[in-house]
């Protein structure tokens, strides 16, 4: 027969441990509250409603105890983000689809892609099924790419691709010699110069081609956030698209933008979208164990309150029986008896209890899990989309930073010599009668001219200065702490340099020089000017012979 003590000590341990299991849960959850607050904030920066729901999440989270009401209605705001989104990348993707339609009736139109019709025609009919937007865009786009590269570049080449709209706009380089099969003559007359009727048709067929180009960097702007740098300067380009007939300036820089807005559209935001729908139905899942441990503990507390019951039941009728009763044996059995129901009711208590319990520890152990996937996912797409970003700041052929590189660190230099008036210069590079080189040589030779120019001026730069290419064969310097006097002897020694390197083409030596403007910053000056002054010093520099360095404002040298 158990005794007194040994039944009490029992209940009061599975009592004890009950609360210690509340304790260890409370714990448990507090870590998944803090790994929520972490992944969430890892997301933040992509969309400012989705920012403003994760910001709620978090407040949520920080609560004492979220309740899974609370859970419930911000799941369903989260669905009925998504679903927003939804319906806006569809609109967009119906009009960018429209335009690319119409883009590829001017391209059918166009003589250049006489051979490619089949292609295009193909490339329409799998723009009009509607999965082609959500799974195979990426492939869709570099199919187009394919065709124009065709149609620009007569067989595909080899080697490293300025990008598809560069190449549309870039054709005056890039278009191959005339084969007798192509009579046309896409080059844009030089004003004044008359035009026969095919080259009339063939210019505003390209007019044609750019204004449509234009309006889908539109829809393509309307469906991704750039930096303000960006987005500014892709909206200039936009407007040259819609109205400029310029070929040059259609061209100019058009690479850089156009290939950050696709890359942005295509691969990050998918892959951010995608990464948003795993982490709502994580989400969810979460939402539904939060709300399956408070069932779990509020049938604990009620199981508690029931042994607590039914003990305080025995007692009463035990009791009521010892003050009743006047036979001894009769009692020493009766209390025999209560003292085993009620140390059956704890041992049933403790039962029910280690079952839960496991319940509970298989829940948390999933929640782990999902939060650890959640993590890593929101990890890697961090990381994806700064690799993104890395890229859409360099320039695909010479691996240097480009215009874009060039904007951000200017503007970050010219605050810091606002604050701290040190001496920074800006020097405007180029190559001296590089069209020569084309014309003589090939593309392909220009091509890799430029590469290793660009790597030797690297070479020489300390680690504080910043190159960039600026576009075709110009590449600008910022060199901070060095006034233009030290600066021009840093350059001259770059060219000497480069004026030195031993080219090789086609079995001759060919030296390859470069002409530079430089300005130093001083009181009253924004970037504008400085980088004004720069170039014109460079146009001096060509002016009074090339293959030489002046400093903006100084006395030009004795050739
Ligand atoms: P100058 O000394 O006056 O600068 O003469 P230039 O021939 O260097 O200047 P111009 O502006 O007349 O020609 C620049 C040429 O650079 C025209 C274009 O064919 C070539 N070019 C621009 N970008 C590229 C490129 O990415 N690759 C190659 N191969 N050539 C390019
Ligand atoms: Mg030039
Ligand atoms: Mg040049």
């Amino acid at each position: 027969m158990p005794s007194d003590s040994s039944w009490k000590a029992k209940y009061l341990k599975a009592l004890e441990s009950s609360e210690e299991r509340e304790s260890q849960w409370n714990t448990e959850k507090n870590q998944l509250q803090r790994m929520l607050v972490r992944t969430s904030l890892a997301s933040e920066g992509q969309n400012r409603e989705l920012d403003r729901l994760l910001a709620h999440l978090r407040s949520e989270l920080r609560k004492e105890s979220p309740d899974s009401e609370s859970w419930r209605k911000l799941q369903d705001r989260i669905d009925r983000q998504v679903s927003v989104l939804d319906e806006q990348k569809m609109e967009s993707a119906r009009r960018i689809s429209l335009t690319f339609e119409q883009l590829l009736s001017e391209l059918r139109a166009h003589p250049l892609f006489a051979n490619g019709k089949d292609r295009l025609r193909d490339l329409e009919k799998r723009l009009r099924k509607p999965e082609t937007h959500q799974l195979h865009f990426t492939e869709w786009l570099s199919d187009l790419a394919g065709v124009l590269e065709t149609g620009l570049m007569g067989t595909g080449e080899q080697g490293p691709k300025p990008g598809i709209f560069g190449r549309l706009f870039g054709a005056r380089d890039s278009l191959p010699e005339k084969t007798e099969a192509d009579t046309s003559d896409v080059r844009p007359a030089p004003a004044g110069s008359e035009l026969d009727q095919g080259d009339a048709e063939e210019a505003s067929q390209r007019l044609r081609i750019a204004r449509r180009v234009g309006e889908l960097l539109g829809h393509l702007l309307g469906q991704v956030s750039l930096e303000p740098v960006s987005e500014a300067r892709a909206r200039r380009l936009q407007e040259s698209l819609l109205n400029s007939d310029n070929w040059d300036e259609l061209r100019e820089g058009l690479n850089g933008v156009a290939e950050l807005v696709i890359a942005a559209v295509t691969r990050s935001q998918r892959e951010f979208e995608a990464f948003l729908r795993r982490l709502d139905e994580r989400l969810e899942s979460l939402r539904q164990c939060f709300s399956e441990q408070t069932a779990a503990q509020t049938g604990r507390l009620d199981a508690s309150e029931a042994l607590d019951r039914e003990i305080r039941d025995e007692l009463q009728v035990f009791g009521a029986q010892v003050e009743s009763s006047a036979d001894f044996g009769q009692l020493k059995a009766s209390v025999g008896r209560h003292l085993e129901s009620i140390s059956g009711a704890v041992e049933r208590f403790r039962t029910q209890e280690s079952e839960r319990e496991k319940n509970l520890s298989q829940q948390l152990e999933l929640m782990h899990e999902k939060l650890a996937a959640v993590e890593a996912q929101s990890e890697q797409v961090r990381e994806e989309l700064a690799e993104e970003r890395q890229k859409a700041l360099r320039d695909v052929l010479t691996q240097l930073p480009n215009r874009e590189a060039w904007q951000e660190r200017l503007a970050f230099e010219c605050q810091r010599w606002q604050r701290y008036r040190h001496p920074l210069t800006i020097g405007v590079l180029d190559i001296d009668f590089f069209k020569r080189v084309n014309d003589s040589y090939g593309h392909k030779a220009g091509d890799r001219v430029l590469q290793l120019v660009a790597k030797a001026l690297s070479e020489r730069l300390r680690t504080t200065d910043f190159i960039a290419r600026f576009g075709g064969e110009e590449f600008v310097i910022l060199l901070p702490e060095t006034p233009s006097d030290v600066a021009k002897s840093v350059l001259d020694g770059m060219r000497e340099h480069i004026a030195s390197l031993p080219f090789h083409f086609q079995g001759s030596p060919v030296s390859v020089t470069f002409s530079a403007g430089l300005a130093e910053f001083t009181d009253g000056d924004d970037e504008d000017e400085v980088f004004d002054r720069a170039d014109k010093a460079l146009y001096l520099a060509k002016d009074s012979g090339r293959d030489r360095v002046l400093i903006s404002g100084g006395s030009p040298p004795a050739t």
